[in-house]
């Protein structure tokens, strides 16, 4: 009932704005009598790699409480559509804008208060894009996002974030430990470390061995997981010699890694198109601030391609946990889904492993497997449909009919 509750506060305070969410309320207000609500899945893209023919899911409490067969009415009749668990995307920037004047991040007049409204807007994009939960890695600001989102009024994904990074100025190896140990004690859900330089800066290892290792092994040690942006060899290596988690973009390394990531159950977090293209895109809104220079691009370009490489001699020779995030910032919000789009159709990943990536290994990665990222007894109702078969056709996850997070229901169009 509590998440009814909310979703009737939710929807007398933001159905005034939103089409989607007025069409939604209907449907709830009419859950709300019923104790609990029903889906009913034509196809069930259940999250694990499994398809399955007509379910209907019951959902109370915001939980998923049954799969079965059972006969209507259903709150929900999607049996003309297709049903997914809530995407999951394990690297954004939630807060990254493009501001008044058109370019990227904040102008020298912004208020504190715009740049959060400016997120706020990404985070509902993201939200009617599919996905329910993102991991926010790169700045501080957004906790008090996560925060408010989780008072259940704004409608957004549910955010974990990592607070401010970790970066080769960050402090020595015992510096970082204390660092590491205080951004557990605000409360970050992962550390994000700077490895590597840019992209745009060549790409090399940038921190010392004695830094990474410090850095992981601390967080190893207070329960927190590290996402790290490497690219190359030399630092991808000693990031996961060091028990890194998840290794961040990751192109341009050989095929040893391959057999290391597999071996070490490292994650991998490639980023192959959504990012390129955005920065590519929207040029002028970037070019000119800090290393976004004709160099800069110019070595965008070259890593582009060679991404494609990395990735496609990565699926076929290992059996490295794939998993999925955009590394999402101004422009890309709410089009989370193109880089899944452009990993199958010019990565080549099978469609149920991009899909598969994008859920149940998402979760597992962000330690969340018994809350998100399947359709299952007792996760968490995070449930999307759409209209027509992903499998046989990627970009049918452009077009979101439904979503729902934790049981209420943010768009129903
Ligand atoms: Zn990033």
């Amino acid at each position: 009932m509590r998440k009814i509750l909310i979703a009737s506060i939710f929807t007398l305070a933001a159905s005034f704005s939103f089409y989607e969410i007025a069409l939604a309320q209907s449907a709830v207000n009419t859950a709300a009598g019923q104790e609990s609500i029903t889906i009913r899945a034509g196809s069930l893209i259940d999250g694990t790699g499994e398809v399955r023919e007509n379910v209907t899911i019951t959902v109370e409490n915001g939980k998923i409480q049954r799969l079965d067969n059972s006969a209507g009415p259903y709150t929900f009749d999607f049996s003309d559509k297709i049903v997914l668990p809530g995407l999951i995307d394990t690297h954004v920037h939630i807060t990254a804008h493009f501001n008044s004047q058109g370019r990227y991040g904040p102008d020298p007049d912004q208020t504190q208060a715009q740049t959060l409204l400016y997120a706020a807007e990404n985070a509902y994009l993201t939200l009617m894009a599919g996905f329910t939960t993102i991991q926010s890695v790169g700045r501080d600001d957004d906790k008090d996002l996560r925060d408010a989102i989780n008072r259940g009024v704004l409608p957004g994904p549910r955010i974990l974030t990592s607070l401010a990074p970790i970066n080769l100025n960050s402090g020595t190896p015992s510096q970082l430990v204390e660092i590491v140990r205080q951004r557990h004690a605000d409360g970050a859900d992962v550390i994000k470390m700077f490895a590597s330089a840019s992209i745009r800066d060549g790409g090399s290892q940038v921190m010392s061995d004695a830094q990474i290792q410090a850095v992981c092994s601390t967080a190893n040690e207070v329960g927190l997981r590290t996402v790290v942006h490497a690219y190359g060899t030399e630092s991808i290596s000693t990031v996961i010699e060091a028990g890194c988690t998840q290794i961040e973009h990751g192109n341009r390394y050989d095929d040893d890694i391959i057999d290391l990531m597999t071996e070490r159950d490292t994650y991998y977090d490639p980023h192959l198109g959504l990012l390129y293209a955005n920065y590519f895109d929207n040029r002028g809104k970037f070019i000119g601030i800090g290393n976004y220079t004709e160099e800069g691009f110019a070595a965008m370009e070259e890593a582009r391609v060679i991404g494609y490489e990395t990735f496609k001699r990565t699926l076929e020779l290992g059996d490295v946990k794939i998993v999925y995030g955009t590394d999402a910032l101004a422009g890309a919000h709410g089009r989370n889904i193109e880089e899944l789009i452009y990993r199958v159709e010019e990565g080549g990943q099978d469609r149920m492993d991009a899909i598969v990536s994008a859920t149940s290994l998402a979760a597992e990665s962000l330690n969340l497997e018994q809350v998100i990222g399947t359709i299952a007894v007792g996760l968490n109702a995070d449930i999307i449909a759409i209209d027509d078969n992903p499998l046989e056709d990627t970009a049918a996850l452009r077009n979101i009919r439904f979503v729902m997070k934790d049981g209420v229901v943010y768009k129903n169009n």
